[in-house]
């Protein structure tokens, strides 16, 4: 697990220390990027397609509260209970009163992000609730009692030996036997007697149709299927903004969700769920937790447009090569230091410096969030409001007083040529983060004003 003492630099520099894992990430993820490349190249309506999405849900953040009651009367039409949790623990306390009022021990969850985000399995398992994630990625990291390191590829920081090794140990495989295909099945086989003993199933919920009552559930094992289909009793828990008004509005999400995810033209399986069978129960938990103040900070509502495709994250080279779990919080990545400082701005200061706003998120965001921008305001509002690091306060505070007068500047940069030239140690050494990764550069005889100056001006 990740001390959650450290800030993103720290937990950073403890994942860099395996220098060929970094690279592996990097590479990996960046494969993953250049699939969603190719897959999106094809499409010559890709850009209509993005700007639509990012239109209709301009509409669902002006008219939420519309739609979303819309959504519980159409539900409710079709036998589903709706309950609505305004944080973390309501959402926590209605699953776990859900399953005791029926006696059930033992859950299995198909991959919710909002369920980590609320530290579901903790609190049922606590209270002597058995949780089992379906998910293929997931369970991976819950038997190494880890976090997601990625919205949508959770175990992508592990290599298949660590997880040969997870499987000997939990799973009885042979010793040393890291075959994709091998672990796989027997995961495979591993997951079925849990999907037929289970009672009760939670999945997310990637898309809710207001017009229909009905949600969709996106996955490529079709776990969510497996689950939902043999409990007795589905619960299912949405953010508030996973709204969208009809339909009709489904094909132009589909269409960009799992190109940017993967670079697959869809999901394998999207299952539509609409009402419960005979003698099941669909329960669907709409939850806010910290989601009505991001609305209502104006430049970071685009941040709840977000379908949590991961291509944020598959394309930042912060992201890449510092791990999903150097952020520190349930959704990592340009998104998620995005939305994380809105639950708890003091907490999470850091994660919005954890960026080279390069703006490659904002280039391949499906939904046009305004991603860099948004970082770049974060930033402003950490340090306005007294969160950021004393050290990096006063040092900011000391960029702007010598950026802004020429006399500093001047004076500055000749100090600075003349430091590095005669006493190189006193920047060069371990104290010096910036030093640390890097080599200091050759200073230059002049500075370009001194060089202008002499060669120039004469003319
Ligand atoms: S912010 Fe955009 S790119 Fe990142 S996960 Fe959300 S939808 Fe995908």
């Amino acid at each position: 697990m990740q001390a959650e003492t450290k800030d993103h630099a720290e937990l950073a520099a403890i994942f860099n220390k395996d220098e060929a894992r970094v690279d592996w990430h990097d590479e990996t993820l960046w494969w993953v990027r250049q699939k969603r490349d190719k897959a999106v190249h094809v499409l010559p309506e890709w850009e209509t397609l993005r700007e639509t999405a990012s239109q209709i849900k301009n509409n669902v953040l002006s008219n939420l509260s519309e739609y979303l009651q819309q959504f519980e009367a159409n539900a409710q039409a079709n036998g589903i209970i709706i309950h609505w949790a305004a944080d973390a623990a309501a959402h926590n306390a209605i699953v776990l009163e859900l399953l005791l009022a029926k006696g059930i021990r033992k859950l299995v969850k198909s991959k919710s992000m909002l369920t980590e985000e609320c530290h579901l399995n903790e609190h049922l398992e606590s209270n002597g609730i058995e949780v089992i994630d379906s998910d293929l990625g997931e369970r991976i990291v819950q038997l190494a009692k880890e976090p997601p390191s990625h919205i949508v590829l959770p175990c992508i920081h592990k290599k298949k030996e660590e997880i040969g090794d997870l499987f000997h140990t939990h799973l009885g495989t042979p010793k040393g036997n890291a075959d994709p295909q091998f672990l796989t099945e027997t995961a495979r086989q591993h997951l079925r007697e849990i999907f037929l003993t289970r009672r009760a199933a939670l999945t997310g919920v990637n898309f809710a149709v207001a017009q229909t009552g009905e949600f969709v559930v996106c996955t490529n094992e079709g776990n969510a299927d497996m689950g939902a289909h043999l409990a007795d009793i589905h619960i299912a828990s949405m953010g508030i903004e996973k709204i969208i008004p009809e339909r009709k509005h489904l094909g132009v999400f589909l269409r960009l969700l799992t190109r940017s995810a993967t670079g697959q033209p869809i999901t394998t399986y999207s299952s539509h769920f609409a009402k419960p069978r005979q003698g099941k129960e669909i329960h669907i938990i709409i939850v806010d937790n910290g989601r009505t103040i991001q609305l209502g900070r104006e430049d970071f509502r685009n941040s709840l447009k977000c379908i949590r495709c991961g291509a944020c994250m598959n394309t930042c080279p912060v992201y890449r090569r510092s791990g999903g779990h150097s952020y520190h919080t349930a959704i990592a990545g340009p998104i998620g230091s995005i939305l994380a400082p809105n639950l708890d701005m003091e907490k999470y200061a850091d994660l919005p410096f954890a960026s080279t706003l390069c703006g490659s998120c904002t280039n391949v965001c499906p939904v046009k969030i305004d991603i860099h921008q948004q970082l770049y305001k974060w930033r402003q509002v950490i340090v306005k409001n007294g969160y950021a690091p004393a050290a990096k306060k006063a040092a900011m505070q000391l960029m702007s007083h010598t950026l802004s007068s020429p006399a500093a500047y001047h004076t500055a940069g000749k100090a600075g040529r003349w430091a590095l030239k005669y006493i190189p140690f006193a920047v060069n050494n371990k104290f010096n983060t910036w030093y640390r990764q890097r080599d200091m550069p050759e200073p230059p005889k002049q500075s370009f004003g001194e060089w202008y100056h002499k060669n120039r001006k004469k003319k």
